[in-house]
């Protein structure tokens, strides 16, 4: 006997802001809700099919799935039946009342109110089973899971405003059926040609029979025209399995878009065979084209699906791919693992790491191949990852230099904000005699591209890559080098260009700097005493052309942009204290050497300092006293 126990229960808010979402932003693409089913439906007969390698039982006698569509004219109604996994009643709940995914209201508080723009956005959050409300007025979904018994079925309906109801019914058959009543204006969708078409678009892919009414032949007698006779509309085969040139474009998309619950082509996939050897796996691994809303978050889904010889096994493997290649997407179906192989012991056993370096050496080798064949596409492959791609030389010590090639900057060649410039690209323009790739980091672009510390470089037209993602100082603490060549912060030590000057330079040079020790002598002392603890060293400048000063970091020391991370990361960094750097060949330093009144003398130097900060992109500790300084002077004038 069934216990009814209807109820009424509000969908979370999410969902209803979503469901408002897809149903007006959608219209122009209302097909891909039969994707979304069907794609919901194979699904759940993966998760089956996993289930009955520990329980054969779960099968109840029916080891044949597939999932049948069917329509009803007169009812107005489509019918999505699969006898997959099935859900109980605290799964609908979860499932269909509520969106468990993260960063969900971040991602409601971008939408912007136009309807094409969040068309797109709400094509890469992915609307799976909502997208049904799309076509429909009304959608009833009748299911029981697999394994309970015929009165546990669950009917939940809801016309896709505030709420759904939700009561037990007898379900014979385990699974779901999904049923649509078809609004008015999309009565078109009630037609086996236009339901055929679709299938076979978007769901040819699919792996298991997706099955419709065998159409009534026209000569047939009356009696036979009404016989229920099925048969299968899609190829139904694991599309990685196929030898790769019977393999088209369209359906390498569509496959993606079902595995990554993306609405959009993917910008690169990738398919090998492996077979013999002791390593026996496919991989189909795909580039997004588009990072999804909460790339950020790493707890976010992995993107891996496994299946063993042929049987899903898991999704969201976080054992195959590092943490800085989590945007890529794919499947893996291997012969050496074993099929009741569970995620916890995933971890334990001996494959795992050889799958995992050998699947990362595919996606580097594709990312590879991209930026030389077709640069334009990397360059839109790096604006939407390269950011986390920069994680890689930290987190891959064996892949360091693999990824180092694949990296791209801003650099003073051509002072543009678009990262274009490889680590290969600044070595074919280095100097003859020059040793280093000179970098700077900053808060922005602009304050990288501006900062004083440039001046030399650009003076003797040495290219400085310029560094302003927040990734960046952790990027360069992990790369030291790059093709033997060593990275160096303009920002740091004594600026020593000995390699790019002839000897004859280098002895003026070191005259000169003897010369300035000794004529400046008096102002650095004094200087010092009087800025005191806030520095750790003065020293006239070797860098500078056009400011008057700077603050540089010593040669070991931490750099000043890295503390100001690590501070605002709120973790503890002892004070390292910067070496003041002054012009001489700047009036201000000069004037500064002539000035014979203490007090004056005081006001320019804690002037020149506050400059010097503000120049780095940092903060003033008495932005007020600075400016009261500054307008003093303007007074005298
Ligand atoms: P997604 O598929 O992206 O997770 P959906 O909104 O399409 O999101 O579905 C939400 C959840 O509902 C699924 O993750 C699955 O657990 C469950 N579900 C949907 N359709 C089915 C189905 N046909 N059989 C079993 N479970 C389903």
């Amino acid at each position: 006997m069934v216990n009814a126990r209807q109820e009424t229960l509000g969908f979370q808010t999410e969902v209803k802001q979503l469901l408002n979402l897809v149903i007006h932003s959608l219209y122009s693409n209302k097909e891909i809700f039969l994707r979304e089913l069907i794609s919901n439906s194979s699904d759940a007969a993966d998760k089956l099919r996993f289930e009955t390698l520990s329980d054969p039982a779960l099968y109840e006698n029916d080891s044949d799935l597939k999932v049948k569509i069917s329509f009803d004219e007169k009812e107005k109604t489509i019918t999505i039946s699969d006898n997959g996994i099935g859900m109980n009643r605290d799964e609908v709940i979860a499932n269909l009342g509520t969106i468990a995914k993260s960063g969900t209201k971040e991602f409601l508080t971008q939408l912007t109110g136009d309807q094409k723009k969040d068309a797109h956005l709400i094509g890469q959050f992915g609307v799976g089973f909502y997208s049904s409300f799309i076509v429909a007025d009304k959608v009833t979904v009748i299911t029981r899971r697999a394994g309970l018994t015929a009165e546990h079925g669950v009917k939940w309906e809801s016309a896709g405003e505030g709420d759904y109801t939700i009561e037990n019914v007898e379900k014979n058959s385990r699974g779901t059926d999904v049923i649509l009543h078809i609004r008015d204006d999309q009565a078109d969708f009630l037609n086996d040609w236009r339901l055929r078409t679709i299938i076979s678009k978007y769901s040819d892919h699919i792996n298991i029979p997706i099955m419709m009414r065998k159409l009534p032949d026209m000569n047939a007698k009356e009696e036979e025209k009404t016989t229920e006779e099925w048969e299968q509309v899609n190829r139904a085969t694991a599309l990685w399995t196929l030898p790769k040139n019977s393999i088209t474009d369209d359906q390498y998309k569509e496959l993606y878009k079902h595995i990554a619950h993306d609405f959009e082509d993917p910008l690169l996939w990738a398919h090998n065979q492996v077979e013999g050897g002791n390593l026996d796996y496919i991989s189909l691994l795909y580039i997004p084209a588009h990072a999804p809303f909460n790339m950020w978050n790493q707890e976010q889904q992995h993107g891996l699906k496994l299946y063993v010889q042929r049987v899903f096994i898991m999704d969201q493997v976080k054992q195959f791919m590092p943490l800085y290649l989590r945007f890529v997407r794919g499947i893996v179906d291997t012969n050496a693992l074993p099929l009741n192989i569970s995620r916890e012991i995933l971890q334990d056993n001996p494959i795992i790491p050889k799958l995992h370096s050998a699947l990362v050496k595919r996606v580097l080798d594709m990312l590879d191949k991209l930026a030389t064949d077709d640069p334009e596409k990397y360059a839109k492959f790096w604006t939407q990852f390269g950011s986390i791609l920069k994680e890689g030389p930290a987190e891959d010590f064996a892949n360091r230099a693999r990824v180092a090639k694949l990296l791209r900057f801003s650099s003073t060649h051509n002072d543009l904000p678009e990262q274009m410039i490889s680590l290969d690209d600044y070595i074919k323009r280095m100097k003859p005699n020059q040793k280093k790739i000179y970098y700077i980091t900053a808060e922005s672009f602009n304050a990288a591209k501006s900062s004083p510390h440039l001046e030399i470089f650009r003076k003797n037209n040495i290219e400085v890559l310029l560094l302003s993602d927040r990734i960046d100082e952790w990027l360069v603490g992990h790369l030291s080098e790059y093709d033997s060549k060593p990275l160096q912060s303009v920002a740091k030590g004594d600026v020593n260009l000995d390699e790019i000057e002839t000897e004859a330079d280098k002895t003026a040079q070191k005259e000169k700097e003897e010369k300035l020790k000794t004529e400046f002598d008096g102002v650095i002392k004094h200087v010092k005493t009087i800025l005191g603890d806030q520095i750790k060293d003065v020293r006239m400048s070797q860098r500078l052309t056009n400011s008057p000063s700077c603050l540089v970091s010593d040669e070991n020391d931490m750099g000043i942009q890295l503390q100001r991370m690590l501070k605002a990361a709120g973790q503890e960094v002892g004070e390292v204290k910067p070496i003041f750097e002054l012009n001489p060949e700047h009036k201000l330093v000069q004037k500064l050497q002539e000035e014979k009144d203490d007090d004056r003398f005081r006001e320019w130097t804690q002037i020149l300092f506050d400059q010097a900060v503000l120049a780095e992109g940092g903060q003033l500790k008495d932005p007020a006293a600075f400016v009261q300084r500054v307008n003093k002077l303007l007074l005298e004038i």
